[in-house]
């Protein structure tokens, strides 16, 4: 199945004004070529804070509704993680490898400086520090640019290794990854990072990616086994990391999945949050919430913003291990799915902030 049928197939399911975003600001350049929307989901905890992605959506429809999920996804992450930052998101919609220009994202700056500050940005898929410091000549509300914290994929990596290793002591009782088969689905920015911890810890490495470069440079350094996209689904491992795009738990993959857990990088795992939370949880697979284990990434923008050395950084993201255990342990005591657990403990802290605030 091709990444993007899954994550959009719900297109037209998605109830727009449920989601409660605060504002969609839709760009738009003819000179430029630039088609863009930036969501602001929520400002509760802080300036909407969330990477901009370029993609070559098959529909605007597509775009909207990924901008939307991701936006809302970042609102949650920002919460759960202690930040005073809300959540938002941007898409950039082309092909990263062919449309990119200077004067695309300085345009894009523009519309991001338009915001006044409510929505700050910062690399996603299809997007580097470099293109973020073009980005920089036209505003001031932007993240990640070289020579300061730079690409926020290592911290993430981190985290998401982290976020693991506690799936791993709640399910077995012991952290340890030594031997244990690890599928990692996507190995870009992330991914290969992750390779690396996995590696270091003596697991059992499987990778996959739709780009054979992307493969071909990794088989050359790691000792690890490669696997075809399409039998991702269907084949055996302890874990599965998925961290390519979204929405790769759905109706189709959620029955095949052999794994126990499944912990990776990538932003809306599940298709639908409620039901395959639910299946995932009934099934006895250990779901660590995407958005929790992510979080390593916008930890080290809010570094980049508020100054804060590499050293916290790392600390911050080192403690997603005891919140992924506290929400795994969480969802077994109150008998409900770890994403539906996760989402209280965020929906509790948007709730204080909001109260604060009156
Ligand atoms: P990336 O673009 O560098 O890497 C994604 C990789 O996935 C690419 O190599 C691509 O070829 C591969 N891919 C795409 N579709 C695939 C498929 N169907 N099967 C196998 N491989 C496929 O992106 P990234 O920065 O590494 O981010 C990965 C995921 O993690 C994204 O969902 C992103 O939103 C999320 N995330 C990233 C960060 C970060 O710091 N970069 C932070 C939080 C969340």
């Amino acid at each position: 199945m091709k990444k993007n049928q899954s994550e959009h197939r719900n297109s037209n399911a998605i109830d727009f004004f449920n989601m409660n975003h605060e504002k969609i600001l839709f760009c738009q350049d003819q000179k430029s070529g630039l088609k863009a929307i930036i969501a602001v989901h929520n400002t509760v905890c802080g300036p909407a804070l969330g990477g901009t992605r370029m993609w070559s959506y098959k529909s605007d429809q597509d775009a909207l509704v990924d901008v939307m999920r991701l936006s809302r996804g970042m609102t949650y992450k920002n919460a759960i993680s202690g930040l005073n930052l809300g959540g938002g998101k941007a898409v950039i919609i082309g092909d990263s490898h062919s449309q990119k220009s200077p004067e695309l994202f300085m345009k894009f700056g523009e519309f991001v400086d338009s915001l006044s500050g409510s929505y700050i940005t910062a690399e996603d898929v299809g997007i580097n520090p470099d293109d973020m410091l073009q980005v920089s000549k036209t505003t001031r509300h932007v993240t990640g640019l070289p020579g300061k914290k730079g690409d926020p994929s290592p911290i993430t990596a981190y985290g998401v290794y982290m976020g693991m290793k506690a799936a791993l002591k709640f399910k077995n009782g012991t952290e340890s990854l030594n031997g244990k088969k690890v599928l990692v689905q996507g190995i870009g920015h992330v991914g290969l990072y992750l390779v690396d911890y996995l590696n270091k810890e003596g697991a059992e490495i499987i990778i996959s990616d739709i780009n054979k470069s992307a493969i071909e440079n990794v088989v050359k350094k790691y000792n690890c086994s490669v696997i075809k996209p399409n039998d991702i689904y269907t084949a055996e491992m302890d874990v599965y990391a998925p961290c390519a795009l979204g929405a790769t738990v759905n109706n189709e993959t959620i029955d095949k999945l052999k794994c126990s857990i499944i912990a990776g990088a990538a932003n809306n795992q599940l298709l639908d949050e409620k039901q395959h939370g639910q299946q995932l949880f009934d099934k006895g697979i250990v779901y660590a919430p995407d958005y929790l284990i992510n979080a390593g990434g916008v930890m080290n923008c809010y570094a980049e913003i508020h100054g804060i050395s590499d050293k916290k950084v790392m600390e911050m993201a080192g403690n997603i291990y005891q919140t992924t255990l506290d929400i795994l342990n969480k969802s077994q005591d109150e008998n409900i799915s770890t994403s539906l657990a996760a989402n209280r403990i965020a929906e509790k802290r948007i709730k204080e902030e909001s109260l604060k605030s009156k």
